[in-house]
C-alpha cells in the first residue's frame, strides 16, 4: 500500500504538493469513494483511482481510437518504410500497439493501447466483441446469399459464426451495393473472404463500430483518446 498523493504524483499528474491539494479539494476518488484525507493509503495496482473523474494510471496507460485511412499498415513499424498506423498519432509519446488489425486497404475504427490486458481481453476469441463493417461490393448479392453469410459460411479456416447482415444502399448505375455486416470474430481478412465465398468481392471496406464504440465524427486519419466511460464499457 502506498500513500495516495505519492501514487498520484508518480502517475505524472502533478507535483506531490499539488496532488495533496487535489485530495483536500475533494477531486480524488478511490474505488468510487471520495477521499479527502492525506493519510489515505491505496493499492496502486488494484485500486481504481480517479481525479476529476478521469482514471489515473501509474503506468500511463493510454487508450486511443484512430480512424485509419486505407493504404496504411496496422503495425507500429514497417521494414519496407510504408505508412503505419502510429504515423497518425502525433504527440503520443507512449509506445502503443493496435488491438487487432485492419488490412492495408481497410479503413475505419482501430483501437490502440499500451495496456496488454485490455488488448487481450478485446481480442480473445471467447469474448465475441461485435465488429461492424460497411462493405461496398461489386454487384447486388440477393437475400439468400446474404442469409448464408448470416448463418455462417465455410471458409478455409472453418465455419464462420453467425453474423448480422443488412443492405445499406444499392447503386445500380455503378453496379455496387453497400452492405453492413457485424461479425463476432476477428479472423484474418474475414469480411473480404466471406464476400469472396459468395462471389461478390469487396471493393471498399470500412469498420464503423467496435463493441459499443462508434467511429462517427472522427475524421479520416485522426485519433482521440477514449473517455473513461468508453474504456469501462469496452471491458
Ligand atoms: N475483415 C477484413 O476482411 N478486413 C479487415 O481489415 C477487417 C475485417
Amino acid at each position: 500500500m502506498e500513500r495516495l498523493q505519492k501514487v498520484l504524483a508518480q502517475a505524472g499528474l502533478a507535483s506531490r504538493r499539488k496532488c495533496e491539494e487535489y485530495i483536500t479539494q475533494g477531486r480524488v476518488e478511490v474505488n468510487g469513494e471520495q477521499i479527502r484525507t492525506l493519510g489515505a493509503k491505496v493499492d496502486p495496482v488494484s485500486d481504481v483511482i480517479k481525479v476529476d473523474g478521469r482514471l489515473i494510471n501509474r503506468q500511463n496507460k493510454i487508450y486511443l481510437v484512430l480512424n485509419k485511412p486505407k493504404g496504411v499498415i496496422t503495425s507500429a513499424k514497417d521494414p519496407e518504410g510504408r505508412k503505419v498506423v502510429t504515423d497518425f498519432l502525433p504527440g503520443v509519446k507512449e509506445r502503443v500497439y493496435p488491438i487487432g488489425r485492419l488490412d492495408y486497404d481497410t479503413e475505419g475504427l482501430l483501437l490502440l493501447t499500451n495496456d496488454g490486458d485490455f488488448a487481450n481481453l478485446l481480442t480473445h476469441p471467447k469474448h465475441h466483441v461485435p465488429r461492424t463493417y460497411r462493405a461496398t461490393v461489386k454487384g447486388t448479392p440477393h437475400g439468400t446469399l446474404l442469409e448464408r453469410l448470416q448463418k455462417g459460411i465455410m471458409l478455409e479456416d472453418g465455419m464462420t459464426a453467425p453474423a448480422e447482415v443488412d443492405y445499406h444502399d444499392v447503386n445500380p448505375e455503378k453496379n455496387e451495393s453497400v452492405i453492413t455486416i457485424t461479425i463476432y470474430e476477428g479472423r484474418n481478412r474475414q469480411v473480404r473472404r466471406m464476400f469472396e465465398a459468395i462471389h461478390f468481392p469487396v471493393i471498399k471496406l470500412k469498420r464503423i463500430k467496435f463493441g459499443p464504440l462508434l467511429l462517427s465524427g472522427l475524421p479520416r486519419g485522426k485519433f482521440r483518446p477514449l473517455t473513461t466511460e468508453e474504456i469501462e464499457e469496452l471491458k
